[in-house]
């Protein structure tokens, strides 16, 4: 059961917001161990290993930087440590997530130029070219893109936006929010030009929330010499001159380290291509179940489906809401709300981290069965072609 909850429920409480995500086992027994001294040797070793191991998630060489925070946190770090008061940055409001990004970068004092979509796609990457291509004193200091927005189940092809930054001849950093995505879904920082990285651990990570990460290039991080806006705590080049023995400057978040070098091993173990090969599966048999049951993903784009979360509408003159609390009434399954625009106009149904056949099979029975309970109207059958689905490509 969920730690907190008011009284008994049998049998295991379905978390299925998209973040946190389920933490599996083996990781929660790596974390439910003592402290040890963060100066030691035994630490550096520790410090060391997962330094360098957490690269492979990030598929790169560069170097990751590991905070004790939210991913809110992780998102100011990569702004702060390359920017000054003033500077443009160009964003695209995919969502919700977007949105709360742009209201940081004001509240820091940059400038945010917004380009706006309708919520049901990836970042417009022709609008991004078009307003590169019209800067030509180099204004835009950073192109900043959600590439999973969290809110709408709607991923951007970075790659894409990155050629638009190579063919505009543009030298802003592209900056990427991929806080639900590494891990999970397919991401390359390196492959892709990404000059910042953002994550947290507590999605793709088969983590608890409490690590931010910070991916760097060394474009970005060339740039820290000459950014402006204050910074102590994130300031990357205290970290990196101790990260370099293994060592954090302050005390790092030692037992979700001991998880994250669990969580590490495991993804190895299944091979990461499988992991993204897995949350592929079972994202097209959630969209599979939406479409039996006559519902439509806040995802209008194809090309944009998310494999880590599936953002669901429900139809005209009901409750997104209400239903999720008949399913967690009854089924004791925890659904995301919908947020922003969608406000109880949708629900979202996390697919993330460490996941079974059998537990997404849960997961859509409980929607399906919920669906019928609410009185939301839909056909029956959604289970069922996600069975046929994840039969015939088991
Ligand atoms: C969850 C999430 C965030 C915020 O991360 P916190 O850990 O809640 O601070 C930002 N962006 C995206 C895309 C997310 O999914």
């Amino acid at each position: 059961m969920a730690y907190f909850q008011s009284q008994h429920v049998p049998g295991r409480h379905f978390l299925h917001v998209p973040g946190p995500s389920n933490v599996p086992d083996r990781v929660l027994r790596a974390i439910d161990n003592a402290a040890m001294d963060h100066r030691s040797a035994d630490f550096g070793r520790l410090g060391r290993q997962i330094l360098a191991s957490v690269k492979l998630i990030f598929q790169t060489e560069q170097p990751v930087i590991i905070y004790p925070s939210s991913g809110t946190g992780a998102w100011e770090a990569a702004l702060v440590n390359t920017l000054s008061p003033g500077d443009a940055v160009l964003m695209c409001r995919t969502g919700a997530f977007a949105n709360l990004w742009q209201e940081m970068a004001l509240r820091l004092g940059l400038e945010p130029r917004m380009i706006e979509t309708d919520w049901r796609r990836g970042a417009d990457v022709p609008a991004i070219a078009a307003a590169l291509a019209e800067d030509h004193s180099h204004k835009i200091k950073a192109v900043c893109v959600v590439h999973n927005e969290t809110s709408t189940g709607c991923a951007t092809d970075i790659a894409a936006v990155r050629r638009a930054m190579d063919q505009a001849g543009h030298p802003a950093l592209l900056m990427v929010d991929a806080i639900s995505s590494v891990g999970s879904m397919e991401y390359r920082h390196d492959e892709w030009g990404v000059d910042v990285t953002i994550c947290g651990s507590q999605k793709g990570m088969m983590l608890p929330p409490g690590l931010g990460f910070n991916a760097i290039s060394q474009k970005a991080l060339k740039q820290t010499e000459s950014a402006r806006l204050p910074r102590s705590y994130w300031d990357w080049r205290a970290m990196l001159e101790i990260n370099a023995n293994g060592f954090f400057p302050y005390t790092p978040a030692i037992n979700l380290l001991y998880g994250l070098n669990e969580a590490i091993k495991m993804m190895q173990e299944e091979g990461l291509a499988n992991v993204f090969a897995r949350h592929d599966r079972h994202a097209e048999a959630t969209r599979r179940a939406v479409r039996a049951w006559g519902l439509e993903t806040q995802c209008a784009d194809p090309r944009a489906y998310s494999s880590s979360v599936t953002t669901v509408r429900v139809p005209e003159g009901h409750s997104a809401d209400a239903l999720r609390a008949v399913i967690l009434e009854k089924f004791n399954m925890s659904l995301g709300t919908g947020l922003g625009l969608i406000k109880d106009r949708a629900f979202r149904i996390g697919h993330l981290g460490d996941l079974g056949d059998l537990q997404i099979l849960g997961v859509l029975g409980g929607v399906e069965m919920g669906l019928r309970a609410a009185g939301v109207p839909h056909k029956a059958g959604g289970v069922q072609a996600a069975m046929d689905h994840l039969a015939g490509n088991a």
